[in-house]
């Protein structure tokens, strides 16, 4: 009998990453899924600023596709029921979750919550949510929290109408890829206390990172904007291979999620992130000379101040960072005064 050895695993990618450049050119992707196959397009409706989903449904049914719609406004359990209701009557083979960060993220959980395929055609490129396992949903309260989905089966990305978005939604989607350095960070230090940790994971999330930070970059050049949908979408793969978001989710975003709770009106979370990986650097003693000057050529924040937060209200986020994910281990956990006395005098020297 041979010795038992470790052996290969497997990763669930999606079957298809295609970036193109009409509405004729992501419904040619959608039918090589399967001509036959019925699809139900989960959009806003008229609330969408691109009306992007309502172009595709049209454009698919010229096509000839079986394509049924359904309509969602927001991230909330209500509206992934609504699109639940939609599936059992339309009885769809697929999901097709058209629209920014909400709309994919509710197409996402009620598809995955079915067990059926999900097609993502993000319009904005603001997150990793964008081809991820995970998704955000807004609980009663209004809180937002991550909840396990499954990775899309396929990305479709109209580069014509993402290049549209707006510039904001560029640079937080930049702030979240570039937070994976720190995320994998975190990783490592929880790995020290016993955390399984991964290295391929590791691996893929840094490079999804690194891909994008060069110097001399313009956020409004396309082949940046598609080197950083590529990254978001590696990110997403790192997530799936880890089978959480810890590659791509540590210190930076305990920060930004106590900051969602503290802050009257919340900034867009790639920037709070970018912020918040700047003070968690900070805390760990690393050199940010770097990091600062790279964010500061791409306008991603630096200071808590660049997006208008106090300097006290970012220590308070510090503080509460470890209570929004117990159990994620990171540089925040027992944070001393004097770190952050510190941290405050770091800043004043940026
Ligand atoms: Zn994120």
């Amino acid at each position: 009998m041979r010795p038992e050895t470790i052996g290969h695993r497997s990763v669930r990618i999606p079957k298809l990453m295609r970036l193109v450049d009409s509405p004729v050119g992501a419904i040619e992707e959608l039918a090589a899924l399967g001509r036959d196959s019925r699809f139900l397009v989960v959009h806003a409706g008229a609330a969408s600023p691109t009306g992007y989903g309502e172009t595709l449904v049209r454009a698919a049914e010229q096509a000839g596709l079986k394509v049924g719609e359904a309509i969602a406004l927001s991230n909330t359990d209500a509206w992934a029921q609504t699109v639940r209701s939609a599936m059992s009557e339309q009885q769809p083979q697929y999901i097709v979750g058209v629209g920014g960060g909400r709309v994919v993220d509710v197409a996402k959980v009620a598809a995955a919550h079915a067990g059926s395929d999900f097609v993502s055609v993000p319009t904005q490129a603001s997150s990793d949510g964008i081809c991820s396992p995970v998704a955000v949903m807004v609980d009663d309260s209004g809180r937002p929290r991550s909840v396990a989905a499954r990775i899309p089966v396929a990305i479709i990305v109209d580069m014509a109408v993402i290049s549209g978005a707006p510039e904001i939604t560029w640079r937080a989607g930049l702030g979240d890829l570039v937070s994976n350095l720190s995320a994998v960070k975190d990783w490592r230090l929880a790995s020290k206390s016993g955390e399984p940790y991964d290295d391929f994971a590791c691996l893929v999330s840094e490079a999804a990172a690194l891909s994008v930070i060069d110097t001399g970059v313009s956020l409004a050049d396309p082949f940046f904007r598609e080197k950083l949908v590529r990254g978001l979408i590696l990110s997403g793969i790192a997530m799936e291979m880890a089978g959480s978001s810890r590659p791509a989710s540590g210190s930076e975003h305990l920060i930004s999620h106590a900051l969602d709770t503290l802050l009257t009106s919340p900034h867009p979370h790639g920037l709070q992130v970018a912020v918040g990986m700047i003070a968690a650097d900070l805390i760990r003693g690393d050199d940010v000379t770097r990091l600062v000057g790279y964010f500061r050529s791409v306008g991603l924040p630096v200071h808590p101040r660049d997006l208008g937060i106090p300097m006290e209200t970012l220590v308070a986020a510090i503080r509460q960072g470890p209570e929004q994910r117990p159990g994620r281990t990171s540089i925040l956990d027992g944070v001393t005064d004097e770190q952050l006395d510190r941290l405050v005098l770091e800043y004043a020297r940026l």
